[in-house]
């Protein structure tokens, strides 16, 4: 992989460019794929974003996500373009297993893969360019220095700028986590200047919830939730009959897994959610705990070291069983608990 340097003075000249990022894109992914979508339409590039699934409706604000292909949906016009294109950007993600049926299209694909991407353990040898930075708070912050770092600050419209700040924002977990550095302060300055408004974003963002979701919620807290006080551990586990019974879409889990951080003493988060065709579980930690590791070792998935997901074909029960176990297992740590 190539610097992404590399590439700056390429973006004059007009391409065919595809944006992609991970299934089930969050608001990180789908602000920086947005943004970055934005960015590149006025040097002449013919640019699509394609997600390889849907994604949580409380994104459809976002400016240009009616744009955005699902490759589950849209698979042949999707295709038509992967064939076509010249340069594939790959957002907010490192391992094409993380693009589940893109992944065999993306490999037979003539273009250049290009990397921007914040998560540990890059597959490096599938991209022609890339960034990859752990320790960004966040891919649309990777997103906003692309755009600097190549000399084009001023192209930053109030339409960027919101696609920007949404993925900062909810990655930071509204500016609150550890990587939520100096520098990331002084980019919400910029695109203040440049006309951002903060506070539509934070409505659209977390103001939108339907009924049930949010009723759902209280069901989770209530009956759903296990603490181990002995391990400062807390674990969710959802049976697809609550989906069922409460109408649960795409998205609506989002942000349930950080409840339990709540709670006094509590160091890690888990949440396994039965969707059908896998059980998809969440984890999260404070301090020194490693859930990228976690979830790598115990669940086949990963992340950063306090926010990482895995899944699993297992029933729900033997998933949970898998989750106590591997919480006993890491007892020496999650009970020596450290900032
Ligand atoms: P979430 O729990 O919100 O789905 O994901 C938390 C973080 O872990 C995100 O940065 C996400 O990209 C990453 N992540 C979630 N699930 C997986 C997975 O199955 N594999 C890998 N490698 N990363 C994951
Ligand atoms: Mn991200």
């Amino acid at each position: 992989m190539q610097p992404i340097k590399e590439i700056y003075p390429l973006l004059q000249v007009p391409r065919k460019i595809v944006i992609t990022t991970h299934q089930k894109p969050d608001a990180d992914a789908m602000g920086s794929s947005l943004g970055l979508y934005h960015f590149l339409l006025p040097f002449g590039h013919e640019v699509k974003v394609i997600s390889p699934t849907n994604w949580a409706s409380f994104l459809n604000w976002m400016p240009g996500c009616n744009e955005v292909l699902d490759y589950e949906r849209e698979t042949d016009q999707a295709d038509q373009l992967i064939n076509d294109a010249d340069w594939i950007f790959c957002l907010d993600f490192n391992t094409l297993s993380r693009i589940k049926r893109m992944e065999t299209k993306l490999k037979q694909s003539a273009a250049k893969l290009i990397l921007i991407d914040h998560h540990q353990q890059p597959q490096t040898e599938v991209f022609s360019f890339g960034i990859s930075d752990t320790t960004k708070s966040s891919t649309a912050e990777m997103l906003f220095d692309f755009i600097t770092e190549s000399g084009h600050e001023s192209k930053i419209t109030p339409t960027i700028a919101q696609c920007i700040y949404a993925g900062v924002m909810t990655d930071t977990g509204s500016f609150r986590f550890p990587a939520t550095s100096a520098s990331v302060h002084r980019l919400v300055a910029v695109l203040l200047e440049k006309g951002l408004q903060h506070t539509d974003v934070h409505q659209s963002l977390f103001d939108n919830f339907s009924e049930n979701r949010f009723r759902f919620i209280g069901h989770v807290l209530q009956n759903r939730m296990e603490v181990f006080y002995e391990y400062n551990t807390a674990l969710i586990a959802i049976p697809q009959a609550d989906l069922i019974k409460f109408d649960i879409k795409t998205g609506d889990t989002e942000g349930l897994v950080n409840y339990p951080l709540s709670i006094e003493g509590i160091r890690l988060a888990g949440i396994i959610i039965d969707r059908g065709e896998e059980r998809k579980c969440s984890f999260r930690s404070k301090g020194n705990f490693d859930v990228n590791v976690f979830a790598r070792n115990y669940f086949d998935g990963g992340g950063h070291v306090n926010a990482a997901g895995g899944q699993s074909k297992e029933p729900l029960e033997a998933v949970v069983d898998h989750f106590k176990k591997a919480m006993m297992e890491n007892r020496a740590t999650l009970s020596t608990y450290q900032f």
